[in-house]
């Protein structure tokens, strides 16, 4: 109940902001940050753009550097709790490539992000509540590349993934027929689960790290409650979303499969900026069917479902375009 209510009363959407810190090879090159903090509060920051003005930026909370994945966490928590309690639950990471956004959600194995805490974290709150409540997790891993939808946990990894599609059901959700459900038990059994469908994205793919960053990623838990004593049922899911990159492709570049590729992705990161902006100003029109992403999102955007959007930056002066078109994406949505 807590957690609700701490949600409830900041809104069903929530825009953090996470910068991560300058690297070796940018320090080395001479690069500087950019990116300036406040570290007597936590929701701001602030922009020098290339003519020594500043830019401020507000948002639910900002991670500075400095923070790491525990802090992050636990600023996450709340919305990941709430899917025990029936909510739909969206969890993304935006920004350009390299800013963090697969730091932030899967992690290292020395540094494991929100996905594999959120999960932990479930797990551990459902044995803590299974005197009341006994919960079943199924755990659906897919990636969308050139609005298509493939399952990543098809048991044949030799095999070129499942194509799959979205289907509206007679009670007006979303679901995808045919998507691999994998039942776990533990937090372990999660790990090999996300570990399969993580290889299975690079099959086809030359470099992996190249691919990843054009297509989005989500993973789809979906959890199962029974109150044992009412007898009640309830199904919800959470979604983890690692987004494609969000940076405008060179002009040199744009040609053939990547022109394709990035029109892809510049199609469905608006659609998304689209659908979060109109629920954030409550418009009573949503546009949710403009693109494979934010149709397959459907029923866990909106309503009284928790969003939660990290806008990762990089504090390089050399990302200072990028960073400021990131930033101004992520105002539109707050
Ligand atoms: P993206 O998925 O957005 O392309 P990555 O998550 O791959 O970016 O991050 C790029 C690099 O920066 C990786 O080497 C990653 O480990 C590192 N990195 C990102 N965020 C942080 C952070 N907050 N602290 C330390 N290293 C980070
Ligand atoms: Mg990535």
């Amino acid at each position: 109940r807590l957690y609700n209510e701490i949600i409830e009363l900041k809104g069903n959407i929530r825009v953090f902001c996470r910068c991560r810190p300058l690297s070796s090879e940018e320090i080395s090159k001479g690069y500087a940050s950019v990116v300036e903090f406040d570290p007597s509060q936590d929701s701001e920051l602030h922009v020098v753009c290339s003519d020594n003005s500043k830019k401020q930026f507000k948002f639910d909370h900002v991670f500075s550097p400095k923070d790491n994945q525990e802090i992050v966490f636990a600023e996450t928590l709340p919305v990941v709790k709430s899917v025990l309690d029936g909510y739909n639950v969206c969890i993304f990471a935006y920004g350009q490539t390299g800013t963090g956004k697969t730091f932030t959600m899967e992690g290292t194995p020395e540094n494991r992000g929100v996905n594999y805490r959120a999960l932990e974290e479930l797990f551990r709150s459902s044995i803590e509540r299974s005197s009341m409540i006994r919960y079943e997790f199924l755990v659906s891993m897919l990636e969308v590349y050139n609005e298509k939808i493939r399952d990543l946990l098809t048991e044949n990894s030799d095999q070129p993934a499942k194509r799959l599609e979205v289907r509206q059901l007679p009670d007006g959700s979303q679901d995808v027929p045919g998507l691999v459900e994998a039942q776990a038990c533990n937090i372990d059994e999660v790990w090999e689960i996300l570990k399969t469908g993580g290889r299975n994205r690079s099959v086809g793919s030359t470099n992996a790290n190249e691919l990843s960053s054009r297509s989005h990623c989500l993973v789809r838990l979906t959890v199962m409650g029974e109150n044992l004593i009412d007898k009640q049922r309830s199904r919800s899911h959470m979604w983890l979303v690692d987004l494609a990159g969000s940076e405008r492709v060179g002009k040199t570049e744009v040609e053939g499969e990547r022109l394709k590729e990035s029109q892809f992705i510049n199609k469905s990161l608006s659609a998304l900026g689209d659908v979060i902006s109109a629920l954030a100003s409550k418009n009573p029109h949503i546009p949710y069917r403009n693109s494979k992403l934010t149709h397959l999102l459907q029923s866990s955007l909106g309503g009284d479902c928790k969003t939660l959007m990290f806008t990762q930056i990089s504090p390089s002066s050399a990302d200072l375009g990028e960073t400021l078109c990131s930033l101004n994406f992520a105002s539109r949505v707050r």
